[in-house]
């Protein structure tokens, strides 16, 4: 039976019994340290968590759900990382790579039978993009569709899709192929169901992913059939539609990352407060303040990812031309994230490397989230191409005189002028354009900050994060400033062996 009256509740309630049903089955049901090492969720707790309709968040209310309300979604993943970050990630990946999508693409005939299957029989669905050959390089996926009646068969290889095997639903990806067998440019989205025996994708292989064992990854055969009603139906193009998936997605990483990033401060404070060495609570060391007041910034920023995020994302609104703060926001974030894990495991001493410690898992869980969805590699290289490409077309030089007339830094940029009061040049070498974007993207999540100041929000931990952010783009620009041209030298193993001096 459902939590009684899930949908009609207000949010703070909804939320509130949500977090309750975490608490109850895992600290008092079950032992969340336990089963963090276990694959997949017990069955216990995943029927009293769905009780809950979780999932109802990104349902739009005339499909019965509860709106499809950014805030909404973002306040659900971040209750669920506080406790387990695979939980927020299953989360993250039926809203932001199904249900969103599936409500601003999905043709009418089909919507309601799939949202009622979400919200009544506690369905899943995930994305599948990457294949063996074709990961950061997607556009080149070989998976292809060609019409035969009122079907499209689609054929092909995927690999990695979190859900592997236990989705309800997938959204499908791939390209036409013509009769005389090219494929097209463009992407073609299709939901399949996994269900119907003409739609079901054979599992060739299981990974032995090494964290996020609540979720299964792996290897996966498609030769479907599906009908032409479940074909998604863009506003223009596939790939559009596509840019417009991965920004919101990318702009609603700050929700998983927001529970888990309070979680890591949370703990580093308890720690460090009775945690006595040397006569001295640790958190009387300097060393120690310094680490935690990294990961309390990284609270603040984030806070101030979720706000703005909340402001603009929703499936009204299309995200495609927004890929500077989308990539910003993701690839920020989940350096926060792995960064507020990393401290803690270091705070935690030997405890933190307990396989069932938080930190250790944290380390392990938010290691991907650098890769996937853009490796943050390939996002800041994005992010400094972007502004460079702007800067050249208006003829500005001087990187502070671009960002104090951009929207998204125009607030912040006179804090940190005397640092980027400087011309970044032209054809820059990659590591120096990842050097620039990991820059642009502190600035503009400072505005963010500034922006949550201007809203009430505590002023100290504003104050002390707009700090931390002068900090880093300071070491970044020391670094973007020091780079010298050292590449591999791959065939170094001649006269380099100590041994023989
Ligand atoms: C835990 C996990 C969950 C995932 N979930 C999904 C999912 O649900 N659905 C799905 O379809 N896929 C998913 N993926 C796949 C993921 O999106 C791909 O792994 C990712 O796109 C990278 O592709 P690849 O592994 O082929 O690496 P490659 O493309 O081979 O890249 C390897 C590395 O090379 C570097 N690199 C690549 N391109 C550039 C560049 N332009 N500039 C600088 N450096 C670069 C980066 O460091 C990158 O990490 C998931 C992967 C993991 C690990």
């Amino acid at each position: 039976m459902d939590t009684p009256a899930t949908s009609n509740l207000n949010y703070i309630d909804f939320l509130n019994q949500y977090k309750s049903t975490l608490k109850s089955v895992f600290y008092q049901r079950d032992q969340l340290e336990k089963f963090s090492q276990r694959r997949g969720f017990p069955s216990m707790v995943w029927r009293e968590i769905m009780k809950n309709k979780p999932l109802s968040v990104s349902i739009p209310e005339q499909y019965g759900g509860r709106g499809a309300i950014v805030k909404e979604c973002l306040g659900l993943l971040a209750a669920s990382s506080y406790e387990s970050l695979p939980l927020s990630l299953t989360f993250g990946i039926n809203i932001a790579l199904f249900l969103e999508p599936l409500a601003k693409y999905g043709q009418e005939s089909v919507k309601q039978g799939i949202f009622d299957r979400f919200l009544h029989q506690q369905n899943m669905g995930g994305l599948m993009i990457t294949e063996p050959d074709f990961g950061s390089d997607a556009l080149n996926m070989q998976t292809y569709n060609q019409r035969i009646g009122e079907h499209y068969h689609i054929k092909g290889t995927k690999h990695w899709q979190g859900l592997t095997g236990i989705a309800d639903y997938w959204l499908m990806t791939c390209r036409n192929k013509s009769e005389k067998g090219d494929l097209n440019r463009d992407v073609d989205f299709f939901i399949c169901d996994a269900h119907d025996p003409a739609q079901h994708i054979e599992v060739t292989e299981l990974y032995n992913n090494i964290g996020l064992y609540g979720i299964p990854y792996g290897k996966n055969h498609v030769d479907i059939k599906v009908p032409e009603s479940y074909k998604l139906i863009p506003e223009s193009t596939g790939l559009k539609l596509m840019m417009d998936l991965l920004h919101r997605s990318r702009l609603q990483f700050p929700g998983m990352a927001m529970g888990f990033i309070e979680r890591m401060l949370d703990d580093a404070i308890d720690h460090t407060q009775k945690r006595y060495v040397g006569g001295k609570a640790l958190i009387q060391l300097d060393q120690v303040k310094y680490q935690i007041a990294r990961i309390q910034s990284a609270f603040t920023i984030c806070s101030g990812m979720c706000s703005r995020s909340s402001e603009f994302s929703s499936i009204e609104n299309n995200m495609a031309g927004h890929g500077l703060e989308a990539n910003a926001i993701k690839a920020f974030v989940t350096d926060l994230m792995q960064e507020s894990a990393q401290r803690l495991a270091q705070l935690k001493g030997a405890n933190g490397y307990r396989a069932e410690s938080f930190a250790a898992r944290g380390v392990v869980d938010s290691r991907p989230f650098l890769i996937f969805e853009g490796s943050n590699e390939m996002l800041y290289t994005q992010i400094a191409e972007m502004v460079l490409k702007q800067m050249g077309r208006k003829k500005i030089a001087k990187l502070s005189d671009y960002l104090c007339d951009l929207h998204c830094t125009t607030k912040v940029t006179s804090r940190y002028k005397s640092l980027i009061d400087f011309e970044p040049g032209t054809n820059l070498p990659q590591r120096k354009l990842v050097d620039l974007g990991r820059i642009i993207s502190r600035i503009i999540c400072g505005q963010y900050v500034l922006n949550l100041a201007e809203k009430g929000f505590r002023q100290d931990l504003v104050l002390d994060s707009l700090l931390m952010i002068e900090h880093e783009i300071s070491f970044w620009l020391g670094s973007f400033n020091g780079h010298v041209t050292v590449g591999p030298i791959e065939d170094y193993k001649e006269k380099s062996s100590w041994l023989a001096y």
